[in-house]
């Protein structure tokens, strides 16, 4: 308990600093404010308050009462709620962990035992927000008593505000609006990390905002599993607290061991993951999932002995915070007092909380490597290490390198072909061209049906045409044209054969000039329905990058009708959106790729410096790629995987051996099997049309 001397002096100084300051005008509401604080509301704290009154409803709509014995962690996340000298309460942790729990038993205090006060509580969205107050406020109120009674009962304005005892509770989607013109003596931020950016990084000072009156009553508690880390979100913010992680007792060997990222090197427990992974490298997917599900275990790194599932659900009972300022003496406790520190800050993680088996979490996690291992992409890792473990993710390290030229050449070269043919290993062919002001930028990718190893075959300019001035493709749909030409060209395979093999499937960059998305859906429309030799719909795809959308690497098709002036095309045309961000991290892991094998990238013996110069023009930083100079091999390298996970290449039904699909077929140049609809060009059109576009062809 207080003591109310103190508080009431230190009060009465505040409201004078306030108030002389000029900060604010009305000492009276102020003054009325700070009184409220002196009723006797510190007798009772957040804890017993949890233990004696929290009703909790259930995922099946029943009620149960809180369960101290299932988070015991939350204790001291309870007491620093109550705790005048912490400004901020801070936790980290997974989806799971009892974060919004902690919050809203401290909120049952405030409601049941006063001081009243009002309160914000701020979520990443608003559906987010009214499925919260739909399923759980009016629950929360009624389930305590005290509050269905202290609860305003004339009819509330709004739905997503209530009053009790004279405060103002108010639920509200974090947005620039929302976070102006309010005021609460205590904000709470649930899920920060998912916020939107500008709200996200100065979150604390818009909090700080809102509460300028209230001095040392105002309190911030915020909440998030680290998506924004470790640079943003809820680890800026932990950067500069106290920094708590929980120690639990190896039943081994007594030392102290903790799971968190941030418990030091010598006390944190690792699982057997990498060991099991390599053990079960041969296994069928499933079989391999179900076999670490059961011979995971946590490793203690004193005595390196494993820890089973159930030993670690009981070092829970008797594990305890330890934080900065802390260290552990010779007998294993914890001594020292914490540094001091506005901010209390707790780091959670899911082998500390009772939710899930470690042979869950495990599947999980192992899942996500396999995608990671097959196809270079970090979402669903990411997604995994975040909010499941509760731990935050090291940023893909393939994407933020900055990579050299010489490096990249020695390490991606193949000796064995050159730009324009096609070598042994290639399957099929898929294109991308990205689509500029004043030109087509063409990238031809050979691939490994089954693997997605992958070699450049072509990259050149479409700057001029012969009849044309130049292109324009913002401005004359005709300059379109050539688009045709560059899907129709065939490659020689370079084993003497005399067959050629033509591009199953060519990607087109929708965005761009203005002009650019119009132009390339009507010129689609008029290839699909023309009257003769129409080309097949699969063969052209029509591609919008994204770097924003959260969504699968490549979205489902968009039926577009007709133009913005409602003109309707011929026929209908399909768009699909892609996830840029998550493909160009599939594609710099690729790069990585020394041995020739599966996902390997391959650069002919004659690849110029300025196409490897493309090729490595993009850095990955905080999640965002940041590109230097030309980059069109890079784009159409990733365009051409588009095109080729479009194709499905891995579907069993794909015989790669015997029986390749007709799209995947070589064939002599008298013959045309996979019907492109047009005839072939003159045999000197290729090297005329780089001729035009010289300078930026292959030589
Ligand atoms: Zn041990």
């Amino acid at each position: 308990m207080l003591n109310e001397t103190q508080e009431l002096r230190a009060l009465e100084q505040e409201l004078i600093g306030i108030t002389s300051g000029g900060v604010l005008a009305n000492a009276k509401t102020i003054w009325g404010q700070q009184l409220d604080a002196l009723r006797p509301s510190s007798d009772i704290s957040t804890h017993e308050v949890a233990v004696k009154y929290r009703i909790i409803k259930t995922d099946g709509g029943g009620e149960v009462p809180y369960n101290h014995s299932l988070t015991p962690h939350l204790k001291e996340v309870h007491d620093a709620c109550d705790d005048p000298t912490k400004r901020i309460v801070a936790i980290k942790g997974p989806a799971r962990s009892g974060k919004t729990i902690a919050f809203e038993n401290h909120l049952l205090k405030v409601g049941m035992f006063g001081p009243s006060r009002n309160m914000l509580w701020y979520m990443h969205s608003e559906p987010d927000v009214r499925r919260y107050v739909d399923e759980r406020v009016d629950f929360f109120l009624r389930a305590h008593g005290e509050l269905w009674e202290k609860r305003d009962r004339a009819k509330v304005p709004k739905w997503n505000l209530r009053r009790v005892d004279g405060g103002l509770w108010e639920w509200l989607a974090a947005n620039p609006s929302t976070t102006r013109a309010r005021s609460a003596s205590l904000i709470v931020g649930d899920e920060i990390d998912a916020m939107r950016q500008a709200i996200r990084d100065a979150i604390i000072t818009l909090m700080r905002n809102r509460q300028r009156e209230y001095g040392s009553q105002a309190k911030i508690l915020v909440a998030s599993h680290p998506d924004a880390g470790p640079l943003f979100g809820i680890d800026a913010i932990l950067v500069d607290s106290d920094m708590r992680v929980r120690m639990g007792i190896c039943p081994n060997c007594a030392h102290l061991v903790g799971a968190a990222r941030e418990v030091t090197p010598d006390r944190r427990m690792v699982w057997n993951m990498a060991e099991l992974m390599k053990q079960g490298e041969d296994m069928p997917r499933d079989e391999l999932l179900d076999f670490i599900a059961e011979a995971i275990r946590l490793i203690c790194p004193h005595c390196k002995l494993p820890i089973t599932n159930d030993e670690r659900l009981e070092m829970r009972h008797t594990a305890k915070w330890m934080g900065l300022g802390q260290t552990i003496a010779p007998d294993e406790t914890i001594i020292g007092d914490l540094t001091p520190k506005e901010i209390a800050g707790f780091v959670f993680h899911a082998i500390d909380a009772p939710f899930d088996s470690v042979a869950e979490l495990a599947r999980q996690w192992a899942d996500a490597k396999l995608v990671k291992d097959e196809t270079g992409s970090t979402a669903k890792l990411k997604e995994v290490t975040v909010k499941t473990i509760g731990e935050t993710y090291i940023e893909d390290e393939a994407g933020s390198k900055v990579r050299q030229l010489l490096e990249t050449k020695v390490r991606l070269i193949d000796t064995g072909y050159s730009m324009g043919t096609v070598p042994r290993g290639v399957d099929f062919l898929t294109g991308f061209i990205d689509v500029q002001g004043n030109r087509f930028e063409p990238v031809v990718i050979g691939w490994s049906g089954r693997t997605a190893e992958s070699w450049l075959i072509d990259r050149y300019s479409a700057m001029q045409m012969e009849g044309f001035s130049d292109i324009r493709p913002g401005l004359r749909l005709a300059d379109w044209d050539i688009i045709e030409q560059i899907l129709n060209q065939t490659y020689p395979l370079n084993d003497g054969s005399g067959h050629v093999l033509g591009i199953a499937t060519m990607g087109v960059d929708t965005g761009g000039v203005p002009g650019v998305t119009d132009n390339a859906r009507r010129w689609a429309a008029n290839l699909f329905s023309r009257a003769k030799d129409p080309i097949p719909a699969w063969r052209i795809r029509l591609l919008m990058g994204d770097a924003h959308t959260k969504g699968d690497f490549v979205g489902a098709p968009r039926t577009i009708k007709a133009d913005k002036a409602g003109r309707e095309y011929p026929v209908p045309v399909l768009e699909r959106t892609t996830n840029v961000t998550e493909l160009k991290k599939i594609i710099a892991n690729r790069m990585d790729i020394a041995e020739p094998g599966p996902l390997r990238m391959h650069l002919p013996v004659d690849v110029t410096d300025a196409h490897v110069r493309e090729l490595i023009s993009a850095t990955l930083i905080n999640g965002k790629w940041y590109e230097k100079g030309r980059n069109e091999l890079w784009d159409g390298w990733v365009g051409a995987e588009v095109c080729r996970q479009l194709m499905a290449p891995e579907n069993r039904d794909i015989d790669w051996e015997k029986n390749k699909p007709i799209w995947a077929q070589p064939f002599l140049p008298s013959q045309d099997p996979a019907g492109s609809g047009m005839a072939a060009p003159p045999d000197d059109f290729y090297d005329r049309l780089r001729n035009f576009n010289k300078g930026r062809g292959r030589r």
